[in-house]
């Protein structure tokens, strides 16, 4: 089944119920009312000359037209890539060419960001150009087409959404059934880019196999049903968003609700008591910021049933509070990464609830994991750390152009090496220690961040605390914490040490440690390290 046939067949079966719900645009959908959106859409990108095989990027926020061009080029056989909305002008350009693409879609503006006035200053010619096709940049051959939301901010040189609706009646819809089933569902749909955590983002090329059947698994550990209502706060542009979120409700006919274009937990908790949701979504910094919102309390959460936590390592305590607090006991954690689909590993309601807050869960079925010395390659004992690799239906086919990063991410058993470090239990739960690169050598003592994090989040002054490496004379690397507190609370790094002093080991005690008020982060909210660690060894000198 491709993406297109799957959409077909649950539209079908429930055209009555609600499928997706844009909040911040007033926007809601049933599935019938969804099929003849997508299905215009189709037509309408036909129209413009938009063919298999194509690259249509999309830089946007969450909104209902992302999930309607997501499925509608998947039903046209087009390839998606995924654009950041937090990229600027270098960034993009570098996607852009990286993917060949030759229509951008985009939102006027977001947040901060003038989207227009990025792209002005890549083709400045737009400002001018009277034809539809006046766009051009050197450096950027391929692209041909800028297509805007909003028609009253778009330059001349760009065309509009409204332009693609109404180019769909030119196409008869038996051309676009003939050419759906002309497709199969190994063909590269997605060029899905990774976060950006430790470095440049990565362009991951996922077929309709891989994704779909991720989306329905992942649905699956949450027992979702066309009787739930899902909060996504997550951005659609990552895989967290566009395969769990929206593909996992799509093959189960659950409903989907964006709250708002961009995070933010007051949104966040509305939609949920508002909408009745039964389960939401969230990376660890998410749940922590709906928990320690001034008016959380003011909402009723008894709705909620379930929902995913992942993305990054997840406190033990935040899962507790979520479970507690937020009403969601039956509540998972996924692991994965955007080059497995990408979800390898997740907690079930089944499990007991230690290994449901402090592992990642078990294996996902049709897939393979072990664990390996990452130096030798050879498979670990049972309870030992190593590097994590994937095997299965879910691997990518490669990075997009670029064979030499494909070959060394996918071996030539076609395991996939994640980067991650790991430890697998008796049973089979899998408990995620850290990056490698993240990973603390202090004279010759492996420290791993995670356990200290965890350690330094059971102080009832902390709110949030991440653990870096820093460059030291003596050690080769010493421990720094950086601490967020939470609102309110008074506390000074001599006190925080004496709260580590015979609890954790003296070496894994920091040597630094610095208060904050927010770290380097992602749009996904993911923590960058590799800038706390940039900006520590800077300051240290
Ligand atoms: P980049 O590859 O560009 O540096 P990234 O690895 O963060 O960014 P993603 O593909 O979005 O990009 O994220 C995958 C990574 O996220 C995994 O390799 C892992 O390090 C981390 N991760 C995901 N889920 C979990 C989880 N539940 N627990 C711990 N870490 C997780
Ligand atoms: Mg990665």
């Amino acid at each position: 089944e491709t993406i297109g046939d799957c959409l077909d067949r649950i539209c079908a079966r429930w055209p009555e119920r609600d499928a997706l719900i844009s909040r911040h645009q007033g926007l809601r959908y049933t599935w019938a009312e969804l099929h003849a959106e997508v299905e215009r859409v189709a037509r309408g990108l036909l129209a413009m000359g938009i063919e298999r095989g194509d690259r249509v990027g999309i830089w946007a926020p969450n909104r209902a037209e992302w999930t309607l061009i997501q499925y509608a080029t998947a039903k046209i056989g087009v390839v998606l890539v995924n654009l950041n909305p937090s990229y600027r002008g270098h960034e993009l350009a570098y996607a852009l060419k990286q993917s060949g693409a030759a229509t951008l879609i985009f939102q006027s503006r977001f947040k901060a960001s003038d989207y227009v006035a990025i792209l002005e200053e890549l083709f400045p010619e737009a400002r001018e150009a009277r034809g539809r096709d006046g766009i051009h940049n050197a450096a950027l051959p391929d692209l041909r087409r800028l297509i805007c939301f909003e028609a009253e901010d778009a330059l001349p040189g760009m065309l509009n959404w409204q332009d693609v609706l109404s180019g769909a009646d030119s196409v008869p819809v038996e051309t676009l059934g003939e050419l759906q089933a002309s497709l199969t569902f190994d063909d590269p749909i997605n060029i899905q880019y990774t976060s950006g955590t430790t470095g440049a983002p990565k362009g991951a090329t996922l077929s309709h196999h891989n994704i779909l059947n991720n989306g329905f698994f992942v649905a699956e550990r949450m027992n979702l049903s066309e009787h739930d209502k899902l909060v996504m706060p997550v951005p659609l542009y990552h895989c967290f968003g566009m395969v769990m979120g929206n593909l996992g409700c799509l093959t189960h006919g659950a409903a989907i609700v964006y709250p708002e274009a961009g995070f933010d937990p007051l949104a966040t908790l509305q939609a949920v008591s508002e909408e009745s949701a039964t389960a939401m979504f969230g990376v660890p910094t998410m749940f922590i910021a709906e928990l320690e919102h001034p008016r959380f309390a003011e909402f009723d959460l008894t709705s909620l049933r379930t929902g995913t936590m992942a993305g990054s390592i997840c406190p033990i305590e935040v899962m507790r509070q979520v479970i507690e607090r937020m009403h969601m006991r039956e509540v998972t954690i996924a692991y994965g990464m955007t080059e497995t689909s990408p979800v390898s590993l997740q907690t079930t309601r089944e499990a007991p609830l230690d290994k449901r807050v402090s592992t990642v869960g078990t294996l996902h079925p049709h897939l393979e994991i072990k664990i390996i010395d990452p130096d030798s390659g050879r498979v670990v004992p049972v309870g030992e750390k190593g590097e994590l690799c994937t095997r299965g239906y879910s691997v990518m086919l490669g990075y997009w152009n670029n064979p030499e990063a494909t070959a060394k991410a996918i071996d030539a058993g076609r395991w996939m090496h994640t980067g991650d470090l790991a430890t697998l239990d008796e049973d089979g739960y899998v408990t995620i220690v850290g990056r490698i690169k993240d990973m603390i050598i202090r004279g010759g003592e492996n420290i791993y961040p995670r356990e200290i994090e965890d350690f330094l989040y059971t102080h009832p002054a902390v709110s949030d605390v991440q653990v870096i490496g820093v460059p030291d004379e003596r050690y080769g690397e010493e421990v720094m914490a950086w601490v967020k507190l939470k609102e309110g609370e008074q506390l000074d790094e001599p006190a925080l040490k004496a709260f580590c002093q015979g609890r954790i080991a003296h070496f894994k005690v920091p040597r630094y440690i610095k208060f904050v008020e927010e770290f380097p982060m992602t749009v996904t909210g993911k923590i960058q390290k590799f800038k706390m660690r940039e900006a520590a060894t800077q300051e240290l000198g």
